[in-house]
């Protein structure tokens, strides 16, 4: 039988998970993931979500953490068209937004050369989600008036070049995939004049396992090292970390640790 006896229609739904916590989905993806056929999720999904799929549908993790390789972007593109053609609904459930450092428009464009519809789900993207629930605004009137969401590992491996704009500007810049870069993002803030600024990391936002710590410019790097803050993990530098219910308290008492 071929596929349209079969009476399949290939489609392709783009999630967003949000960040951790399996509550921080939305409805709509939660009505997505009950009319999967398949989904193909990724390394910072809780499985939890996965029980809001039938229990019939396929599920395939093709997530890769910091240094592991699994899924090579060419053949996750492959595998959920040969899925869609195959099985009908793919939903691909993405940590945070698909379109936040997601690769999300990769995944779209390689649907649409094969003419298969998809929809777009967006979700909680980290980058404000984690500092929000932390209760940290990424804007704040009289203290900033923008924020710059900027990934601390270009494609090519390097530092990205608009950390030097950012960190020269009042604006709060929010790092992904910076952790093992902090002490280069560090001395640029530095240079810029910045070693007094604000500064805070957050490891796991929104899981059970969820770690902050707060300090400034000059003193974050220690303070990173002695809590053994790993990734997933992003760094926020701005006035608005001051508004942390805890900083004061966090920066004496780190005080004495740095
Ligand atoms: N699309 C995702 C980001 C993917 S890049 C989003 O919108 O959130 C992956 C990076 O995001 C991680 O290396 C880390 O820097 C950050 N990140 C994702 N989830 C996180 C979490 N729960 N806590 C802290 N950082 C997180």
């Amino acid at each position: 039988m071929n596929r349209t006896q079969l009476n399949i229609e290939p489609k392709i739904t783009l999630l967003g998970a949000g960040p951790g916590d399996p509550d921080l989905l939305t409805l709509k993806g939660v009505k997505a993931l009950q009319t999967a056929d398949v989904v193909l999720y990724d390394a910072l999904i809780n499985e939890g979500l996965l029980t809001y799929a039938p229990e019939n549908a396929i599920k395939v993790y093709v997530g890769k953490r910091s240094g592991e390789h699994a899924f090579e972007q060419g053949a996750i593109n492959k595998l959920m068209v040969d899925y869609a053609l195959n099985y009908g609904h793919v939903v691909r459930l993405k940590g945070g937004d698909p379109f936040v450092f997601g690769r999300g428009y990769e995944e779209l464009d390689h649907a649409n050369s094969y003419n298969i519809p998809v929809t777009v789900i967006p979700g909680i993207s980290s980058s404000i989600g984690v500092p929000g629930l932390q209760q940290i605004p990424v804007t704040h009137r009289g203290l900033s008036e923008s924020f710059w969401v900027i990934t601390g590992t270009t494609s090519g491996g390097e530092i990205s070049e608009d950390i030097y704009q950012a960190a020269s500007s009042k604006a709060t810049v929010v790092i992904l995939m910076g952790l093992k870069k902090l002490a280069q993002i560090v001395e640029i803030f530095k240079e810029a004049g910045k070693k007094e600024l604000p500064a805070a990391v957050v490891q796991n936002g929104s899981s059970a396992d969820e770690k902050l710590v707060v300090g400034k410019v000059a003193t974050i790097v220690s303070i990173v090292k002695k809590e053994k803050i790993e990734a997933p993990a992003l760094l926020i530098f701005g006035e608005v970390v001051s508004l942390h219910p805890s900083f004061k308290t966090l920066i004496n008492q780190y005080a004495s640790i740095v």
